[in-house]
């Protein structure tokens, strides 16, 4: 019952759960998540299809025993507990689900009571974030993205800053903030300097921006003091999620030296509920870029640890029409995750279940694919047109961005849904 080697026979699994054409849930992703409805506390699932898949029923039934889940885990309010299992318990669970969901075991498929019960159109449930979020760093790992912005910031002859070929440049956000997909964003209040010439100002920002990125959510790592390396680096990763990290520009700009990002960017990041794993991304994996100069040895690593995600993020102003504004790929991203976590943990500092660590925006090499408004519209200055007549130069109240991300090839296809967020007006 373990997962098909042979890359054909795996792509061609189908489950007895109808998965619409098209869909980011085959039987073939297996992604986690928390989710609630009126008369089910907020608890783990997974998704096929249009499907919500109560994973504390099928545990009740007693379709999850003899591989190591701890019951209760699936029973809490986030995958914190689950996560404990490591990504050997979660890479045996994933496999068990796909077990109980092919369409030639139709052992589950005839239990009717219980697929009533655990099953749930995506429709009629709540989803939450999926971990209890300890810690929050974002990256700044593409190569394109920090170039462009160092060019409005600092100017072409700055660009890039000279650490920036030699490590992942990263800060520590915040926690507190992180949202769940669907969650509004309110316009931010702050401090900035639209005049260089004269004082500083108070008030709504109104550079207010997106950042398309992905982050990656960690298992347990090592005590203070132990390091990660970077070979061993993707054994402690869960899985990604879509990320959108709201920034306001004219805030950021004005605060950020020299300790960088504060509040320009700590009110709000939205991140998508579906936590896909590693291993559901495995047949997408594909070269980086060349990284020259060569990294440091402890960030050195062979092999393809890059993934081919197509992302796209659309801006939808209130009452009107999406307009696709961005399209681009992970596998632009210079760094990758091994390297990230790596580099994050070599002087010591210990990583918990359930930390998040995004990408950083993730620009491509055409203006098509910058991850930002303040790229897109290269800091206002260039409008964006949108379908419906509209323009924009940045976000404005009522509107909503969703972000959305897929790998697909030889016909397997998975995704990540979406991620969305409304933006309020300021509270003033
Ligand atoms: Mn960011």
């Amino acid at each position: 019952m373990s997962i098909p080697h042979d890359p054909r026979e795996y792509a061609a699994l189908r489950s007895w759960v109808e998965v619409p054409q098209g869909s980011d849930f085959p039987i073939q992703n297996i992604p986690f998540g928390i989710f609630s409805t009126g008369d089910r506390q907020p608890r783990p699932c997974t998704r096929i299809g249009d499907q919500v898949i109560d994973l504390h029923v099928l545990a009740k039934a007693g379709l999850l025993n003899g591989i190591g889940v701890d019951p209760a885990a699936l029973e809490a309010p986030t995958l914190n507990p689950l996560m404990a299992a490591g990504k050997t318990g979660l890479r045996h669970l994933r496999g068990h689900l796909i077990g109980l969901f092919r369409s030639d075991q139709p052992f589950l498929k005839e239990r009717t009571t219980t697929v009533r019960e655990a099953l749930l159109p995506v429709s009629e449930v709540t989803m939450h974030l999926p971990v209890s979020i300890g810690d929050y760093t974002d990256f700044y790992s593409s190569r394109e993205h920090a170039t462009n912005v160092g060019i409005m910031f600092r100017g072409p002859e700055n660009a890039l800053m000279p650490n920036w070929l030699h490590l992942p440049v990263g800060y520590h956000g915040r926690s507190s903030s992180i949202v769940v997909s669907g969650t509004a964003i309110q316009r931010p209040m702050g401090q900035m300097r639209p005049d260089r010439e004269a004082p500083p100002v108070f008030g709504p920002s109104r550079q207010l921006d997106i950042e398309l990125e992905t982050a990656f959510i960690t298992f347990q790592g090592k005590p203070l003091g132990q390091h990660i390396g970077v070979e061993e680096a993707e054994d402690h990763i869960f899985g990604m999620v879509l990320f959108n990290d709201w920034s306001a520009r004219d805030i950021q700009s004005w605060e950020y030296v020299p300790l960088g990002p504060f509040l320009g960017k700590n009110f709000g990041s939205s991140m998508s509920p579906w936590v896909v794993t590693l291993d559901a991304l495995e047949p997408f994996r594909t070269d980086g870029p060349r990284q020259d100069p060569e990294p440091l040895p402890y960030l050195r690593i062979p092999g393809r640890h890059s993934f081919d995600i197509r992302l796209e993020a659309g801006l939808i102003p209130k009452n009107g029409t999406e307009t696709v504004i961005c399209r681009t790929n992970f596998k632009y991203l210079y760094w990758n995750m091994a390297q990230q976590l790596a580099h994050h943990t070599v002087n010591g500092c210990n990583v918990r279940a359930g930390d998040v660590m995004a990408s950083g925006t993730i620009s491509g090499p055409d203006p098509g694919s910058y991850g930002s408004l303040l790229e897109l519209t290269w800091r206002g200055t260039k409008p964006l047109k949108l379908g419906d007549g509209g323009e924009r130069r940045f976000l404005e109240d009522g509107d909503t961005v969703v972000i959305r991300g897929h790998a697909e090839r030889d016909g397997l296809r998975i995704g990540f849904g979406e991620v969305r967020g409304e933006i309020l007006p300021a509270r003033e």
